[in-house]
């Protein structure tokens, strides 16, 4: 579903991927773990071309893109992102917000659109807050707003950075069942997050990152009871 092959990328001097090969299959759940610094938000934003590698090739969905004549638009459209912030419109209600990528970008038609919205939000949890303004809602309400916004764009693939990492405590569980729920129906998911209950149950694989390099992956099971690199043994220590 996506394959990135010899990725690398610079910022100025910085070297931020290193020769990243990450093959990640239809239905595949992978949970990237790594410490501050070490790219994993810019590995995400490099898969749905929020930024461009500098070397190296990313294919979605057998597609190498950008192709010539095709829209960056189009593959942002296929890849549902959900950032840590919950960067939902201020001034528009859930339901519009849900609505608007397909209504404005997709030109599709508002009342087919609306109901599709209105299930996303059901499905969320989230309903009884269509006509509300996100000021008026809780962190986890308003980031399961965000994970239906993505989702009313009927994306291919869901990256999820850091998505509970500026929750009150008592709101993760309710983003991450969403999240779970998401992998249980298959959806070809990246998560970048430090929650190691949800890697443990709902990933397929683990993906270790430091210093732009992808230094390890296993199965959750095989990953946290040995990881393999000092790198990761490290990390492991200190955030379990
Ligand atoms: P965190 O866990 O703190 O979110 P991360 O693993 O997501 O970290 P990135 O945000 O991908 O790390 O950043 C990787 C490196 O690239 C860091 O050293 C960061 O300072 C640098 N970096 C990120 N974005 C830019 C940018 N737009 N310009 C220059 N350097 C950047
Ligand atoms: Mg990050």
């Amino acid at each position: 579903m996506i394959v990135l092959s010899g990725v690398n990328k610079w910022f100025g001097e910085l070297h931020v991927l290193r020769d990243i090969n990450l093959s990640i299959g239809r239905g595949e759940v992978v949970v990237v773990i790594g410490p501050s610094g070490s790219g994993k938000s810019t590995l995400c934003r490099a898969i749905n071309r929020l930024e461009p590698i500098s070397q190296g090739e990313i294919v979605f969905d057998g597609v190498r893109l950008p192709e010539e004549g095709r829209p960056l638009a189009r593959l942002r459209s296929e890849v549902g992102m959900v950032f840590q912030s919950f960067n939902l419109f201020a001034h528009k209600t859930v339901l519009e917000n849900v609505m608007l990528g397909p209504v404005k970008v997709r030109k599709e038609k508002p009342a087919v659109v609306r109901e599709r919205a209105m299930g996303l939000l059901e499905r969320v949890g989230i309903a009884k807050q269509a006509d509300k303004y996100p000021a008026q809602m809780s962190g986890g309400q308003q980031q399961r707003a965000a994970i239906a916004r993505a989702l009313a764009m009927q994306p291919k693939a869901m990256l999820f950075d850091e998505p509970t990492s500026a929750l009150d405590p008592e709101m993760v569980g309710e983003v991450l069942d969403v999240m779970t729920t998401l992998a249980g129906e298959g959806m070809t998911m990246v998560v970048v997050t430090h929650e190691m209950g949800f890697a443990r149950h709902a990933a397929n694989r683990v993906v270790f990152m430091a210093d732009g390099q992808l230094v390890e992956e296993a199965s959750p099971a095989e990953f946290f009871a040995n990881p393999r690199s000092d790198r990761a043994k490290d990390f492991l220590s200190k955030i379990l």
